[in-house]
């Protein structure tokens, strides 16, 4: 059975036909395929920490931090290096083997913040952890200086698939986000990228999307699959909860499809009881995020998941240790043109003129 999964140049048909299996039979496929690589006791712990919070250009319909639409958040200037140290040491004590920093920018700039970045890189990575950062496009260059900081992964979902996308985001292409992969791919940084269930697409789309990850050489060593929160203010605010079924379904299926990438459970496990994280973990799920946020949106408490794991005879996985590089970087990067589309979204408008009405009463 795992042969068949193994090296294997997927079709978009191929992909609907494992995403239709049967729910049992995905399941106890993928939960196979995952002993072959993983030990399935295991579970990386990251923790995720918005450095920069809200005040965001892009018009992403999920996001609460586009400063386009009326929500609820905190909006937050960058933290400092030592903030970020103390959360470092609080994710380690509590299990986190990874701290994500999630800025909420369009693309990095070469300017004073992206310094500072670069140096709570240097510090996360000195206190042991393995480091992500999530900020939005990146040239050759900036991947290059975050590669000599020392940092692990680099975050950028494509979200959806590119057909959907457009009705997701008005202001940046799919190329975009395929490109920034492709710049951090010239580095020895590990790409993780997956997407959103539940912003109204097709089944097709989530299968698409996982076709597209499918495609990238080498494929992404990390693919979360979040479930959307849907927040209010925002254009997907009245946007149904996926059901637990298609939550597990499509972690086996990305389980199956991207053999040896780590699926992770990210945003939505609020709405997911214990059973069904129990089940996305037999179907090929291999790490969580902590914290009582993600970014902006409720995540369980770490006790809860600290007792769920107990429960489940799991046990967190250590952190890998990563080198700083030595790539030669210029002081600017090269001039990047990302692209945007401009086109219309309906409901992004509509959000949009809705916080405009609220922003002047
Ligand atoms: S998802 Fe990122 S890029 Fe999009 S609006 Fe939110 S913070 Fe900005």
């Amino acid at each position: 059975m795992i042969e068949q999964y193994l090296d294997k140049q997927w079709t978009k048909e191929e992909i609907y036909e494992v995403y239709k299996k049967p729910l049992l039979e995905l399941i106890y496929e993928a939960a196979t395929l995952h002993r072959h690589f993983n030990n399935p006791s295991e579970v990386q712990i990251s923790t995720l920490l918005s450095i920069k919070t809200g005040g965001c250009s892009e018009d992403c319909g999920y996001c609460p931090q586009a400063s386009r639409y009326h929500t609820d958040i905190q909006k937050n200037d960058l933290m400092t290096v030592n903030q970020v140290k103390a959360s470092a040491l609080r994710a380690k004590e509590t299990g986190s083997s990874r701290l994500c920093m999630g800025a909420a920018w369009r693309n990095v700039k070469d300017d004073e913040d992206f310094d500072q970045v670069l140096e709570m890189v240097e510090a996360v990575n000195g206190v042991g952890l393995e480091v992500c950062c999530t900020l939005g496009m990146l040239t050759e260059n900036q991947a290059k200086k975050l590669a000599n900081a020392g940092l692990y992964a680099y975050n950028h979902n494509i979200d959806t698939s590119e057909e959907y996308y457009k009705e997701v985001i008005s202001t940046r292409g799919y190329e975009d986000r395929l490109k920034t992969i492709d710049n951090v791919r010239k580095t020895g940084v590990t790409v993780c990228s997956g997407g959103i269930i539940g912003m109204g697409e097709k089944w097709e789309d989530r299968c698409d999307m996982l076709y597209t990850l499918s495609l990238l050489d080498p494929q992404p060593e990390s693919v979360p699959i979040n479930a959307l929160v849907a927040v209010d203010g925002t254009p997907l605010e009245e946007q149904q909860p996926v059901s637990s079924w298609e939550m597990i379904r499509m972690v086996a299926t990305a389980r199956l499809v991207l053999p040896k990438s780590v699926v992770r459970l990210s945003a939505g496990r609020t709405s997911m009881n214990k059973e069904t994280q129990a089940m996305c973990f037999m179907a090929g799920a291999s790490s969580i995020f902590a914290g009582d946020k993600l970014l902006t949106t409720p995540n369980p408490d770490i006790n809860e998941d600290l007792v769920l794991f107990e429960e489940l005879g799991l046990t967190p996985k250590a952190p890998i240790k990563k080198e700083k590089e030595a790539h030669d970087v210029a002081e600017k990067s090269e001039r990047t043109r990302w692209t945007r589309p401009g086109h219309t979204i309906e409901r992004n408008v509509s959000a949009s003129n809705k916080a405009k009405v609220a922003r002047k009463a």
